[in-house]
Parts: C-alpha cells; structure tokens; sequence
C-alpha cells in the first residue's frame, strides 16, 4: 500500500502539512466504557500519523455492527454501508480510485455471517486493502445475539442455554482461500502487537486479513480473560519476517518461530487452537492484486479509433 504524500500531480503545491495521531480523530467515540474498540482506533490514528497519510486519500468503509462505527470517529473520508457490505463497497473504491488508502472495519457478525460470501471473493480477488475485523464473539450493536465465533455453550439473547455449535475458525477458512496473501492475529489489550501488526498489514500490497480478538465488556466479558491472565494460555508467532517484540518475549514463554512465506505450516497453527496465536500466519507478496489484474491497458486514441473501425466493419453491408 503506497502512502500519498502530495498532489503535485495536480499541479498543487506540495503539502508540507504534519499530521498528529489527534488530527485524525473525528468526534468522541461512542462505544462502551472498556470496550477494545477503542484501543483499535487509538493504534490506528497512530499508523495514520506514522505514514502521515493525508486525510482526503483516506477511505474508512464499513459495514453494520459496533466495529463498524469506525470510520465516523476517523476524520478521513469514510462509509458507513450496509450489514455485510463493507468489502464490496471497499472494493468498488479501490477499483474506481485505486490511488486511495483503504480500510474496512468490520465485525465477526458482520463479515462472517451475513458477509460471508463477500469476504470469501474479496480475499480471493486480493485487492490492496486493509482488513480489520474485531471478533467479540457476539452481535454487540444489536445486544447479544450468537455470531459464528461464539464458543459452544455460550449463552446469549438468541441461544439463552448456550451456542448450539462450535465456533467457525476464521483465519482457517481465510487461508484455505485461493488468493489468500496476508493473514494475521492479534488483540486490542496488547498495543505493541496491535501496531506491530497493523503495520506489517499497512506494508502489505495487497489484501491484509488482520483477525483482531477484541473485548466486549457488556456482552462476552469472560471470554477473553484467560488470554489476558494466563499467559500461557497464549503464544507468540515470532520472525524477522513478521512481528518481533523483545518486550512481549519476557512475558510469554510460548514463542514459535513462523516463516509467514510456509502456508502449509500456517494452515497447522491456524487449526490448532490450544492457545490464543499471535502474529502474521501468512504473507504472499507475489499475489497479483485485483485492481492491477483488471486494469485496462491505455491506449492512444488511433489505437481507439482502429478497434471501433473494425468493430463497425463487422456490420458493413
Ligand atoms: S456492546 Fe460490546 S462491542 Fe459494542 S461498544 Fe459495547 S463493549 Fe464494545
């Protein structure tokens, strides 16, 4: 993903503007006290301010859920779409302004349920995107009803004795995608990784899949307390290649060294789910993106000109 830093192209001057993380932030954020989203938008105004991407080629587009009040709180261009759609509208963006920075927030309801045939296309069309999706294992907008990450046995509004079924496994199914060429974890309540993952995510060209496991204080607030307490319960994918925190190393002893280019070794970890796994699985940077695979050659106009005349040649008489 490029970072624009003027519209000299234009003609304009170049833009000497230093933006701030807080010159990104739009207006108060209404989440519940606690909940990880906010983490999540802290770390990402700090990623806006470390590219200083410039604000009018910046594109938040989400779907409906809690995640997906995001782009109101970013002072960029965003859109705010329907339950499900925020990749398609991502990717109608990127295909019409290919130039422009794009992120979609969305949630575990929003893209694994309702969306779940756009996200499956997206990632397989890979266009040069970033993909946030905060998993809370609930619908919280909508007050606790079951979504496909719910654990079995969770009760909640819709199944009030417990999930029926196991949770559906997301960075399984994403890498199982043919066009799959960057996929990751992390969480809201460790900011090092969060950034150290949104970065490489940034970096990435192409679709960035980043699974964020995040806290709903309101509605799953036990889920995630194990992962935080325990921290054997967590492990560390580790690479010179992928995330490297010699700050998180003294705190979880559980490391694997992972080479994101081994998506046979990424499908193992992405399956075994004993531990909560941090970092990047995946990361293919010769996956051709979509925006690219599509593009139309520029021709000149004779070059035009001759493809209509022998179009109409055809219906000569
Ligand atoms: S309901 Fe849950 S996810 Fe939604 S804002 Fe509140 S804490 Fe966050």
């Amino acid at each position: 993903m490029t970072t624009l830093q003027a519209c000299s192209l234009l003609g304009c001057p170049i833009d000497d503007r230093f933006l701030a993380a807080d010159d990104y932030a739009g207006p108060l954020a209404r989440w519940c006290p606690g909940c990880g989203d906010h983490a999540i938008l802290a770390s990402v105004r700090r990623l806006c301010e470390n590219h200083q991407l410039q604000p009018e080629q910046t594109v938040f587009v989400s779907g409906i859920g809690c995640s997906s009040r995001f782009p109101h709180y970013m002072k960029t261009y965003g859109f705010h779409g329907l339950h499900g759609r925020a990749l398609p509208l991502a990717l109608g963006v990127k295909l019409r302004r290919p130039d422009l920075t794009v992120f979609v927030s969305t949630g575990d309801g929003d893209c694994f349920s309702i969306g779940s045939a756009h996200w499956l296309h997206t990632v397989r069309y890979n266009p040069d995107m970033v993909v946030m999706v905060f998993d809370n294992n609930v619908y919280g907008l909508t007050k606790n009803q079951t979504s496909p990450t719910s654990p079995q046995g969770y009760p909640s509004n819709t199944q009030p004795t417990g999930a029926l079924l196991g949770p559906m496994n997301p960075l399984s199914v994403t890498l199982g995608i043919s066009g799959a060429s960057f996929v990751a974890q992390t969480c809201d309540w460790l900011p090092a990784h969060l950034d150290a993952v949104l970065e490489k995510a940034f970096a990435h060209r192409g679709l960035s899949f980043v699974r964020i496991l995040q806290r709903c204080p309101e509605y799953t607030d036990k889920i995630f307390t194990e992962a935080m307490r325990n921290p054997d319960r967590v492990e560390l994918l580790t690479h010179e290649d992928g995330v490297d925190l010699p700050q998180l190393a003294r705190t979880y002893q559980h490391q694997t060294r992972h080479d994101p280019s081994d998506l046979h070794r990424a499908r193992q970890l992405a399956e075994s789910t004993d531990r909560y796994r941090l970092g990047i699985f995946y990361r293919n940077a010769a996956m051709p993106v979509y925006e690219q695979v599509r593009a139309v050659p520029a021709r000149s106009a004779a070059e035009r000109l001759a493809t209509l005349e022998l179009e109409l040649d055809k219906y000569a008489v």
